[in-house]
């Protein structure tokens, strides 16, 4: 599963790396709103992490953009502390879920892990599939249209 996360503060992001990837994640981070614009309309990412204060470019524009792009990948948005509206901008600006600073790591990981699986739920399982044959990773088969349906190691 990979996460981008994306955040400013670099001491907080570089210790939510390290917890994200003891829960399993393979983690890239951003630190500028621009380049988590970028990353995350060219990467296929499982899920996104994106603070909403950020230099260059605002996490709700960035998620504005996303969803303007048709790009889907589930996002948490990490929201100031009692900042109600941030969380409503958030949401109606595409968000899936937020979380409120400060946090848990426990609660961040679970809720990633309630949102990618609710995402592989609505888009039917973990698929890849290309001129007829699809790679089913969690079913860990191939199928090849027509033809056969091969199990993987
Ligand atoms: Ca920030």
């Amino acid at each position: 599963m990979r996460l981008l996360l994306v955040e400013d503060d670099l001491a907080l992001s570089q210790s939510l790396k390290t917890d994200l990837e003891k829960g399993g994640f393979a983690v890239d981070t951003a630190e500028n709103g621009e380049d988590a614009e970028f990353m995350g309309a060219e990467e296929p990412y499982d899920a996104i992490i994106l603070d909403l204060g950020l230099p260059l470019k605002s996490g709700l524009d960035v998620l504005k953009a996303w969803r303007d792009a048709d790009i889907k990948t589930p996002v948490i948005i990490l929201t100031a502390r009692g900042a109600w509206h941030e969380k409503v901008d958030g949401f109606k600006a595409g968000a899936d879920d937020y979380l409120a600073k400060p946090f848990h790591v426990e609660e961040l990981l679970v809720r990633i892990n309630a949102l990618i699986r609710r995402s592989h739920d609505q888009t039917g399982g973990d698929t890849l599939s290309v001129e007829g044959v699809t790679l089913d990773e969690e079913k860990q088969t191939i199928t090849i249209v027509n033809v056969e349906t091969l199990s993987l190691t």
